[in-house]
Order: structure tokens, then sequence, then C-alpha cells
């Protein structure tokens, strides 16, 4: 890599020829303010919040698009850059609706972090027309005020990244706007709820739908309430609370729930041992019956709607399987319900999910298994440390507590179900042992881990070569998918998670701002998280979790049996294109 010297503020600084004057500068430590890029998917150059001075240029340049060369002379503070950034946020606030007191995104909001640092204060194009939005609110997981919206275009990029492409922009100046077409509402459209384009929003314009309050207003009830926790929730709650990204906070997570007041505080990771159980039965029930192969997962409700909407010729693919969130709440409703003499409708199931397409999920038909909906509220990790801050509880000096028995035991292999590969290597676990009846020597299939969007494998069992594949991001999964429907692939078993990384990189997960997303990998530093915990359990498969053993013993049968299917299995429906169904 040939490297060039410039100089930044009068300093030199070595980099690499053809990185923009944007990643030159954060290699010297100097941030410079963005608001539309996004590294790899919104390099539009369109927001001009980060011009520069670069010697020798007859204008400020937008340092996330002007490539460095030898011995370019660049000024970052100059008293025409602030100004010029000054007046660029002086524009985007003339029609901005400034509700920050209440603002959910108040505290963590670039436009208003921005206009704090910049000492933007005035309201000198305040006066005058404002555009007038209602909020769209017809999404199961989301809603979009544009009287919010900066018109970054971050989010169109990011949903155009999952192939999707439900949103882009409408009408032109001053009528300038952000939605779906034709004014249809966004959840008339096939958006898959998997909020990638919230994650990405640098304000208060898109937020998912809040739950809280019914979550506090269940407690308060004579209800028995239950809370199971996602195991991706663990490895980015922390960040909530100023620690560091990639810090495992599972101890103090199972104290914020207890002193939140739920009565029981259960683990998802012991129904993800589950999930295993059921897939693993499923997977070798069509590899011996000649059923449909490639099987595909089926845990990830925004990959599973994807399909639906946009590959319905492959839903056979699908393993029947219900979500790990799911078969929590109709084992919570049924196994746990019996074991404390209570109706399924005397308990309400409570999930924090690092997911928002979870908040669909939970109204999809065939997910009551008892008469009432398996899970009656679906939060996001993000919910959930609004949830703390409310309450009061110092998060970060909680002790380190554990989960309640019977569901918060579980193993290795359910933890790593949070990363985009984790699934496929806690089934291939269960699976290889069942089929040559020994055990693993290397519990460890690390061809199928890492962020990349498409893992290829194969492995020898028993005698017979087990291809696998793994993708995430729905991009790549229509990638992998297109070779499945042309025939070009002959893949058994295909895992794949809606959102680029898997789960640690939920739409529900805490925020990170553009200046942290463009210069580090979090769903790198969020998965470590999962596997440290996962070489660390003394337990590393599902099939060895005694309280798994148990539950099939004392009430569910064999896996794939009939109880089992009845309460943990679901199907399926065919959707159309940029229609909700
Ligand atoms: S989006 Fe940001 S600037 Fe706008 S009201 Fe919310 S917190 Fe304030
Ligand atoms: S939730 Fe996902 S599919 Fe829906 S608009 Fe946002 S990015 Fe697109
Ligand atoms: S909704 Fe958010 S991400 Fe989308 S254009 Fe508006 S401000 Fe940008």
């Amino acid at each position: 890599m040939e490297m060039v010297t410039i100089k930044i503020n009068g300093s030199d600084v070595l980099a690499p020829k053809g990185s923009t004057i944007l990643e030159a500068a954060r290699s010297a430590h100097i941030e410079i303010p963005t608001l539309c890029y996004l590294k790899g998917i919104n390099e539009i150059g369109a927001c001009r919040i980060c011009v520069v001075e670069v010697k020798g240029a007859r204008s400020l340049v937008a340092a996330c698009m002007y490539p460095i060369d030898e011995g370019m002379e660049i000024r970052t503070n100059t008293p025409q850059v602030v100004d010029a950034r000054r007046k660029t946020l002086q524009l985007i606030l003339s029609d901005h609706n400034r509700s920050c007191l209440s603002c959910v995104r108040s505290g963590a909001c670039e436009l208003q972090q921005l206009c704090k640092q910049y000492k933007v204060e005035d309201e000198r194009f305040y006066e005058g027309e404002r555009t007038e939005f209602a909020i769209d609110k017809t999404a199961a997981h989301m809603y979009r005020d544009n009287s919010k919206c900066i018109l970054c275009r971050r989010c169109i990029a990011a949903c155009e990244q999952q192939a999707i492409g439900v949103i882009g922009a409408n009408d032109r100046g001053f009528a300038a706007s952000v939605g779906c077409a034709f004014d249809m509402g966004l959840g008339e459209t096939s958006c898959v709820s998997c909020g990638q384009c919230i994650a990405v929003c640098p304000t208060g314009a898109l937020s998912e739908k809040d739950y809280t309050n019914e979550v506090n207003a269940a407690i308060a009830s004579d209800k028995v309430v239950v809370v199971q926790v996602a195991p991706a929730v663990r490895a980015g709650l922390g960040e909530s609370f100023g620690l560091p990204i990639g810090t495992d906070v599972e101890g103090k997570l199972a104290a914020a729930l207890r002193r939140l007041g739920f009565d029981k505080v259960f683990d998802t990771n012991f129904s993800a041992d589950l999930t295993i159980m059921e897939e693993a039965t499923e997977f070798l029930e069509r590899v011996k019956g000649g059923g449909t192969l490639p099987m595909i997962t089926s845990c990830s409700p925004g990959w599973v709607k994807y399909c639906e909407h946009y590959f319905p010729d492959l839903l056979e693919h699908l393993s029947s399987c219900k979500s790990p969130q799911q078969m929590f709440g109709a084992i919570a409703k049924s196994y746990y319900a019996q074991k404390l003499g209570i109706k399924p409708q005397d308990m309400v199931v409570v999930s924090v999910m690092p997911c928002t397409a979870k908040k669909f999920e939970i109204g999809r038909d065939d997910q009551s298994a008892t008469g009432v909906p398996d899970v009656d509220i679906a939060i996001t990790t993000r919910e959930l440390a609004r949830m703390i801050e409310q309450a009061g509880i110092k998060f970060t000096e909680l002790p380190d507590e554990t989960f309640d028995e019977p569901m918060g035991l579980s193993t290795g292999a359910a933890t790593i179900f949070g990363v985009t590969g984790g699934v496929m290597e806690a089934a291939l676990r269960t699976a290889v042992e069942t089929l040559t009846g020994e055990t693993l020597a290397n519990l460890d299939f690390t061809d199928v881990r890492g962020v990349k969007g498409i893992k290829e494998a194969a492995y020898d069992v028993a005698g017979m070569k087990v291809k696998v594949a793994v993708a995430s991001g729905l991009a790549n999964a229509k990638e992998l998918l297109t070779k499945v429907r042309n025939g070009e692939a002959d893949y058994h078993f295909i895992e794949i998670m809606a959102c680029p990384g898997g789960c640690v990189n939920g739409g529900g997960q805490p925020l990170q701002t553009a200046g942290v997303r463009n210069f580090t990998d979090i769903r790198a530093e969020r998965a470590k998280v999962l596997y440290s915990e996962d070489k660390a359990r003394p337990l590393r498969k599902s099939h060895e979790n005694p309280d798994i053993q148990t539950l099939y013993k004392e009430f569910l049968g064999e896996p794939g049996g009939h109880k089992a299917h009845e309460l943990l299995h679901t199907s399926y429906v065919k959707r159309k294109v940029n229609a909700s169904k």
C-alpha cells in the first residue's frame, strides 16, 4: 500500500494514498463531524457538515469524499470551516421539530451533539414556513417522524443494503421527504422490520415502538410476569451506560431485571438450547427421510418475513421451528405455568431482544401454543436501558447475579446464537454427536465464524459430506437463495440472520454514532463477548443442558415428538413484494 505524507492542521500525517481526508484525519486522532456519511453504504457527500480547507482548493471540500495525495495541506477547524458547519446546522434546524426535551434521542442525537459542539442556539432561519408531517405508526415495530428528519438518507442506504428498498426520497426541494412510494405506510409494504434504518438514523426521526409503559403496568399487576433476555443483549446493553463496546454485562443484566420487579428472570439462552434440540432433530429427519434440503434456520424473524415476501417458493426449506423467543413463551405458559399451578392467561411473558422484528413476530399467526400469545411484550435492548434509567437503577454499580431456574440454565452453544454462524455451530455440535454417536474432540467450528457476509464449509460426518452455508444481512441472503432457487447450490443446511453480523448488530441494540460506526466494527467487538462466554461455560452443547433434558423427560417427550410439535413448531405464509400480505 502506497503511503503519502500530508499535513493536517500543521502536523505531518502518514496515511494510505487515496484514503479520504476523513479517514486520514481519524488515523491522526482528529474526528471530522459527519451527518450523511456511512462508510461503504452512504458515501454521498450531501450534508456538507464535514467540510475542510485544502490549500490551493477554490472552496471548502467534503472530507468524506476527497482523496488525499502527497503534500496536501488540510485545515479542519478554521473560522471559515466552523462558520460553514454552523450555517449548515442552522439551515437544518430551520425546518426541524425541536422537541429535544421529550425526544427519544435526546442525549444520543447526532444533530443535537453537533449543535451543542458548534454553539448553534440562535433562531437565525427559524421564522417562516415549516413542513407538516404525520407520524407513520403503521409498522408493528417502529415510528417515522419526518418532522425530525434531516434528509441524510442513511436509512435509505441501510434498507437498500438489506436488499429491501421500501423507503426512498419523495418530492423535491422544500417538500422533499423520506418515506414509502405512493404515500403508503411502512406497515403496508414488504418492510421486514429489521430496524437497520433506525440503527443508522442520526436523529429521533426513526424509533422503535416503545412498550416500556406496558411492561411497567404488567409488573404492577397481579399477574406473574416473567422476563427472558436474548444472548446478544448482554453483549450490547453496557454501551447504554457508558461501558466500552464489547463489555459482557450478563450478571448486571440479571440483577437489573430483578430490581425492575420481574417475578422471574429467565434467559432466552435456555430456549436457544431447546431450539437446537428441535432443529437438529428436524435436520437429521430431513437428511435420513429425504426431506427438503437445504434446510434453512428460522430463528431470525426479519429473515423469515423476507423469505415470505421475496422467496415464497423456498418456504418449504425453512425449518418449522419457532424462534427461541417464541419457544420460551410457549414453554413458560405451559410447562412453567403448570409448575406454578396457574393458567397461561395469568402469566405475562416479556422478552428483551436486540431486534425490532421480534415486535412483529409476537403478533404472527400460529404463535399462540396455549391459546394466548406465546410472548406478550417484546422490548429492545434500548427500551430496557430506558427502563433501568427511569427506575433509578445504578447499572454499573450492580453486583453480578445469575438467572433464575428452571429456565435460566444454558450452554455455550446457546450463547453464540447471537452472532452470525452461531446457530449453525450450535446445531453442528449436536447433530454431529447425534449422527456419529461420538464425543466431538473440538467444539469450535471456526469456518462459520466471523463477520463475512457469506461463509461456506463442508464437514465429514459419519461417512457423509455435510455442506453448510451461513449468510447475514439480507443482500447476502438474497445471493445465497438465488443460487438455491436456480439449483446452483448443494448445501444441506443454511443459517440466515437478517442483520449484518447477526443479532449482536440487531436493529434494537444501543445506538452508536456514525463517528463510531465508521471506524469500529461493532459487530466483531460484540461477537467477542459471546465467544468468550461460550468458551468459559462448563457446558457447551445444547443436548447436555440438564434442564432441557428434564423438560423432555417430564413434559415434552422426545425431540420432534407430538407435544414438541404442538408447542414449538410453526407455519409460514406467502406474501407479496411491496405489500404487507
Ligand atoms: S432529533 Fe435530536 S435535535 Fe431533533 S428533537 Fe430529537 S434530540 Fe432534538
Ligand atoms: S426496518 Fe428494515 S426493511 Fe424496514 S424500512 Fe427499515 S431497513 Fe428497510
Ligand atoms: S429518517 Fe433519519 S436516517 Fe432517514 S433520512 Fe431522515 S434523518 Fe436520515
